[in-house]
């Protein structure tokens, strides 16, 4: 299903879930490129940040000198799609992360990373997101929530937790995060409402 005039979408592959989120890129008909240097973000239509491991990405992102030209890029309107590990990364605020932890930024929340207590820290649930039909069958996996969300972002999806809501699906502008793994489940609608979102340019 993939074209020649498919929206061409960079995963940024330093670490963690990059085929699952291309495999699941090119199913909705996108082109796909990994991102591992600088020079890989020109042209670029779009740009996921899969899930993995913060604190790693970070390190990786400030190694290979990607951090600074990331960060601008998603400043100028590069629209943006980061799960779990990559909530992280777009959150201007973060809680609970390693000394020295810095994020991308570019969504105006609070993020808390490994939100979810030891019992829960990996669950699956089904969740009901603003906009689709049917729920979306979510694995997190030591997933981070939305602690506090800034006026501009609309909250798509939550999961209850001690009685209140934490946002787990969330969106401000060009830029979607979710907390969990649309790209284990097979299920491609999350990976189609970024791509939705690309093509409005
Ligand atoms: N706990 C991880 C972190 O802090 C995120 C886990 C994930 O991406 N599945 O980055």
């Amino acid at each position: 299903m993939t074209g020649p005039d498919g929206p061409l979408v960079g995963v940024l592959a330093l670490q963690g879930a990059v085929a699952e989120h291309v495999a699941a890129l090119a199913a909705c008909g996108a082109r796909t490129r990994a991102v591992r240097r600088p020079a890989e973000l020109a042209g670029l239509d779009g740009l996921v940040l899969p899930g993995g491991e913060s604190t790693t990405m970070d390190l990786l992102l400030r190694t290979v000198g990607l951090d600074e030209p990331l960060r601008t890029a998603i400043a100028d309107g590069l629209p943006v799609y980061g799960s779990c590990a990559g909530m992280i990364l777009l959150a201007d605020r973060l809680v609970d992360g390693v000394a020295g932890q810095r994020t991308l930024g570019g969504l105006d929340v609070t993020c808390r990373r490994n939100a979810f207590g030891r019992q829960v820290d990996s669950f699956e649930t089904d969740l009901d997101v603003v906009g689709l039909d049917e729920p979306v069958h979510a694995v997190f996996i030591r997933a981070p929530w939305v602690e506090e969300a800034g006026g501009d972002v609309e909250v798509l999806a939550a999961v209850e937790v001690d009685g209140g809501t934490r946002p787990v699906l969330v969106r401000q502008g060009r830029v979607l995060a979710s907390a969990f793994h649309p790209e284990l489940t097979g299920d491609h609608r999350l990976h189609r409402l970024f791509l939705d979102g690309v093509a409005r340019g």
